[in-house]
């Protein structure tokens, strides 16, 4: 393992049941492929921060530049404590040297894009980042990163995995 080239994922598509309601979402396909050449780190944002599994399905509010995440029953807006809790993981993946990043798709946290955004009366009519995955672009806007989903296309998972290799042979070079 040592040595390989390190990408980030959403922990439930490695196969962790971390997900809202205790089950995994592991891409067997996806691993297979790309487990044998990359070291995948899982990360999951919601249960990092500190929510419990299983636990209410969050959703994002308000304004699609910067939502709230928001439990979809009870209405808890778990915001501000995200926020501060991604801060912090963004500052610890900064020593990790990730060249790329997976993340699950229709994700309100983990989610590159095409997440529906409610306005405050219930409809949903934007669409976003999930709210980790939004901080992590805008923090290394330079990793490439894609969604599962995405990567089952074969010309946009050889982008990826050329854009995380050409990233790291960047990284390395200005590491000397
Ligand atoms: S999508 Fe993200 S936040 Fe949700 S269970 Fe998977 S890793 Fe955790």
């Amino acid at each position: 393992m040592a040595g390989r080239i390190k990408i980030g994922i959403s922990s439930c598509l490695l196969g962790h049941p971390v997900r809202y309601d205790g089950e995994d979402r592991r891409d067997r396909a996806l691993i297979d492929a790309l487990g044998k050449y990359f070291q995948l780190i899982p990360v999951c944002p919601e249960v990092e921060y500190g929510l419990p599994v299983p636990r209410e399905p969050m959703r994002l509010t308000g304004s699609p530049a910067s939502p709230r995440l928001v439990a979809v029953m009870t209405g808890v807006d778990h915001t501000d404590g995200m926020l501060q809790w991604i801060a912090e993981k963004i500052e610890s993946l900064s020593g990790e040297n990730l060249c790329g990043f997976i993340f699950k798709s229709r994700s309100p946290s983990c989610s590159v894009g095409g997440v529906e955004v409610y306005s405050p009366s219930g409809g949903g009519n934007s669409k976003t980042a999930g709210i980790f995955s939004r901080a992590f672009m805008m923090h290394f806007p330079m990793i490439p990163v894609e969604e599962e989903a995405g990567l089952y296309n074969a010309r946009a998972r050889d982008k990826f995995i050329k854009g995380v290799i050409d990233f790291s042979r960047k990284e390395r070079r200005a590491r000397g």
